[in-house]
C-alpha cells in the first residue's frame, strides 16, 4: 500500500507535502499504519498531495503537481492525488488518503478508481495530520469495491487516542460484496444532476443506474435544496478550523524555522511567511477573518447553522432511501494549469462531495467508465452514518 503523506509511519517524514515540514520525521505510527502492520500489510511509500490537504487538483505541493496518468497534461484529482495515482499504475494495490471535503472521492474518480470517504468517527485519526476536524477522515482507494472493504474492515474501530472514533462494532464489510440489490430504494437528488454537470458524465450514471432499476432496485428522484449551500458552508467551516489548526507551525515546536529572525514574533511571521504556500496562506486568512470578532456571527456561526440544516436535510432523505446516487464531480480531470490561478473555479470543483463531510455520512466513489477522451469518471453513492456495507454492495454490482 501507498499511504498519503500525511499520515504518520514511524521514523518515516510526514511532510503534507509543505517546506513547513520539510524534514519532519515522525517519532510515531499513526493507529490505521499500527493496525495496517499487524496485518501485514507492505508500504511502498508516501504519496504527494495538496499542501496540508488542501485543495482538489494536487497541483499545490513542494514537490510539483501529481499528472494523471490517463493523460499527463491533466490533474490526477486532490488533495489525495498521489495515493490515486500509485493504485492506478499498480505500484500497489491500494492507498489511504485523508477527506475534508471529497479528497478521496474525486481524485478516485479522476483516476477510475473506488474511493471510499468513511463515516465521521469511523476510523481514528489518531496520527492524521489536522485539517478541519470537525470533518476529516481517513479512506481508502483501491481497484475493487472488496479490495476497499478489506481495508476499512482492518483500519476502522474506536480508538483510545481519538476521542472523536466511535465505539460502534465493526462489520465484516467484505461480506456484502455480491449480495443482491433487489428491493434497495436509491434517491437520486435532482440538484446534483443540474446546471454545469457534463453531458457524458451524467448519461454514464443513468446507464449505470437503469442496470440497478434491471435488478429491481427502486429508483426515485427527490430533491435536497440546501444543497446549494454547501460550498459556501463547507469553505467557511474548513478554512475556520484550518487557521486554528494551523497555528501549530510557529517554528518553536518542530519543522521549518526561518534564520535571521531579530526577535520572537519576527520569528513566527518569517517561518509562516516562508514556510507555507500560497493556498494555504489564502485559507489561514480566510479562516481568521470568518472567526474574528466582527465577523464570527455573520459567517461563521450561519455557517454552523446551515450545516445542521444540510445534515438533517440528508438524514431525513435516508428516512426513505437506503443509499443516495450522484455525480461525484461535475467534469472528468481538468488540465495541469487551468484551475490553479482561479481559487473559486477550483473549490465549485467539490460541489457534489462536500456535502457528505458536512454531514458526517459515508459516501464513495464507484468507476462508471471513461468519456469519448479516454479520460475515467465515476459516480457517487451516499449512505447513513456507519452504512459502508450499502457503499460496498452497491459498488460491487456496478463492477459487476
Ligand atoms: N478540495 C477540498 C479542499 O480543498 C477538499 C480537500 C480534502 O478533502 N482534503 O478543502
Amino acid at each position: 500500500m501507498a499511504i498519503k503523506d500525511n499520515i504518520n509511519i514511524k521514523d518515516h517524514k510526514t511532510t503534507c507535502a509543505s517546506k513547513i515540514l520539510e524534514s519532519f520525521i515522525s517519532p510515531f505510527d499513526a493507529t490505521v499504519i499500527e493496525k495496517l502492520k499487524a496485518a501485514d500489510v507492505i508500504f511502498i511509500g508516501k504519496t504527494n498531495m495538496d499542501e496540508f490537504a488542501m485543495g482538489s487538483s494536487s497541483e499545490n505541493s513542494i514537490f510539483g503537481a501529481v499528472k494523471n496518468p490517463y493523460d499527463p497534461e491533466r490533474v490526477a484529482g486532490g488533495s489525495s492525488g498521489g495515493s490515486a495515482v500509485a493504485v492506478a499504475i499498480g505500484a500497489c494495490d491500494a492507498a489511504l488518503g485523508s477527506e475534508t471535503g471529497g479528497s478521496i472521492r474525486q481524485p478516485a474518480s479522476f483516476t477510475g478508481l473506488v474511493g471510499v470517504k468513511p463515516t465521521y468517527g469511523r476510523v481514528s485519526r489518531y496520527g492524521l495530520v489536522a485539517y478541519a476536524s470537525s470533518l476529516d477522515q481517513i479512506g481508502a482507494f483501491a481497484k475493487t469495491s472488496e479490495d476497499a472493504a478489506l481495508i476499512l474492515k482492518t483500519i476502522a474501530g474506536h480508538d483510545v487516542h481519538d476521542s472523536t472514533s466511535a465505539a460502534e462494532p465493526v462489520p465484516d464489510y467484505d461480506r456484502v460484496v455480491g449480495k443482491e440489490i433487489k428491493g434497495l430504494k436509491i434517491g437520486l437528488p435532482e440538484e446534483y444532476f443540474a446546471e454545469g454537470l457534463d453531458p457524458e458524465i451524467r448519461s454514464g450514471i443513468m446507464n449505470a443506474v437503469r442496470q440497478l432499476e434491471k435488478e429491481g432496485a427502486k429508483i426515485e428522484t427527490f430533491s435536497l435544496p440546501q444543497t446549494r449551500y454547501a460550498i459556501a458552508t463547507y469553505y467557511i467551516i474548513a478554512t475556520a478550523e484550518a487557521s486554528s489548526n494551523l497555528a501549530r507551525y510557529d517554528g518553536v515546536r518542530y519543522g521549518y524555522r526561518a534564520q535571521d529572525a531579530g526577535d520572537l514574533n519576527e520569528m513566527y511571521e518569517k517561518t509562516r511567511s516562508e514556510g507555507f504556500g500560497e493556498e494555504v496562506k489564502r485559507r489561514i486568512l480566510l479562516g481568521t477573518y470568518v472567526l474574528s470578532a466582527g465577523y464570527y456571527d455573520a459567517y461563521y456561526k450561519k455557517a454552523m447553522q446551515v450545516r445542521r440544516l444540510i445534515k438533517d436535510e440528508l438524514n431525513s432523505a435516508f428516512q426513505k432511501y437506503d443509499a443516495i446516487i450522484t455525480p461525484t464531480t461535475p467534469t472528468t480531470a481538468f488540465r495541469l494549469g487551468e484551475k490553479i490561478d482561479d481559487p473559486l473555479t477550483m473549490y465549485l470543483m467539490d460541489i457534489y462531495t462536500v456535502t457528505a463531510n458536512l454531514a458526517g455520512i459515508c459516501a464513495m466513489n464507484a468507476p462508471v467508465g471513461k468519456n469519448s477522451d479516454r479520460l475515467p469518471f465515476g459516480l457517487q453513492i451516499m449512505a447513513p452514518a456507519f452504512k459502508e456495507e450499502c457503499l460496498f454492495q452497491l459498488g460491487a454490482f456496478f463492477e459487476k
